[in-house]
């Protein structure tokens, strides 16, 4: 709603309709809520084929009527709003998704301004403006579970260059009891190669929620996402970590990762949050299995403000 204020135009994103998609490789999560995060419906497809997907997303919007809409997607995603395929994915194996116009579909169908950029921004968003980093200036959201990705915040700014971040394919020491070889289709051993659910579940021939007991899985676990923890406190200094996804379900991994990050640092980032308050700095979601569609619904909020004033 737009108002009359002391003779300037506000906008009011607290009580517009607002549209939110989390759209995962498996689901499509889908809400109607509002700017201050509050979800009052929600739907869920499966990712099949866009032609199937797509417009039953696009149904559920119109019969709710949402001022704006908000997209958190799997990527890679093209977030340059400089680029002309701004808001598309870009290069994915999955049938039909391929250069998948997100926003210029969404935009032409419903008619509303649309917001939009990763899954894992979107958590890290929704995370800082109501979840486990509310009150600071940035945070790092990561997710474990079918693939490894991460967002990054800083003074209020995603960080993203050319392109976002890939922070789940990078490279890390082996541990010298782990001789699976490693499944990412790139790199085969990166982080994501060798940490992410699927390759749990290729190392020992089990899911991870099955393993629950075995220490050396998770020990192997913990050794990875430790070592990619401490690159990224090094490179981004992130005010606060937040790990979720499937994987994160296995509390365990978190006293381990914490007490692993501290021994790989070995004392050379000597600040509070890490040296004495780690249980605070690594931490899980705030919002459970809500951060990606709050921030969505965060980022339709912008997207009607900047629309709406220009
Ligand atoms: P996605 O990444 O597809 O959005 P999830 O974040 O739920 O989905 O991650 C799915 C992965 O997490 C799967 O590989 C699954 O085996 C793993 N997973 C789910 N629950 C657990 C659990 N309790 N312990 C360990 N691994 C789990
Ligand atoms: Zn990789």
């Amino acid at each position: 709603m737009i108002k009359l204020y002391k003779g300037k135009y506000i906008i009011e994103v607290n009580t517009l309709k607002l549209g939110a998609i989390e759209a995962g490789g498996t689901k499509f999560v889908c809400a109607v809520g509002n700017g201050e995060g509050e979800v009052f419906e929600r739907m869920k497809v499966d990712t099949d084929h866009p032609d199937k997907t797509i417009p039953a997303v696009i149904e559920f919007f119109k019969t709710h009527q949402v001022d704006a809409l908000g997209i958190a997607s799997f990527g890679p995603v093209d977030v340059d709003k400089d680029s002309p395929t701004y808001g598309n994915i870009t290069s994915t194996p999955k049938p039909g998704w391929k250069d998948y116009p997100f926003i210029s579909h969404f935009e032409k169908e419903l008619n509303i301004p649309v917001g939009f950029t990763t899954d894992v921004n979107g958590a890290a968003l929704g995370e800082l403006t109501y979840g486990a980093a509310k009150g600071l200036d940035g945070c790092l959201y990561i997710t474990v579970g079918t693939g490894i990705g991460a967002g990054a915040i800083s003074n209020h700014q995603l960080v993203q260059g050319f392109s976002h971040p890939e922070m789940g394919h990078i490279l890390v020491r082996r541990h010298p009891e782990d001789h699976y070889e490693g499944h990412c289709p790139f790199h085969k051993d990166c982080l994501e190669g060798l940490a992410a659910g699927p390759a749990i579940e290729a190392r020992w021939g089990k899911k991870g929620h099955l393993l629950t007991d075995h220490a050396l899985a998770w020990e192997i676990e913990a050794d990875y996402l430790a070592q990619a923890l401490m690159q990224y406190i090094l490179v981004l200094a992130p005010k606060r970590i937040i790990m979720g996804g499937g994987v994160m379900k296995q509390e365990r991994l978190f006293p381990l990762i914490r007490e692993k990050v501290k021994d790989l640092l070995n004392g050379y980032v000597a600040f509070p949050q890490v040296a004495e308050h780690i249980d605070d700095y690594i931490v899980p979601p705030g919002l459970g299995d809500n951060a990606g569609i709050t921030g969505a619904l965060i980022l339709a909020g912008e997207a009607y403000k900047t629309v709406k004033v220009k």
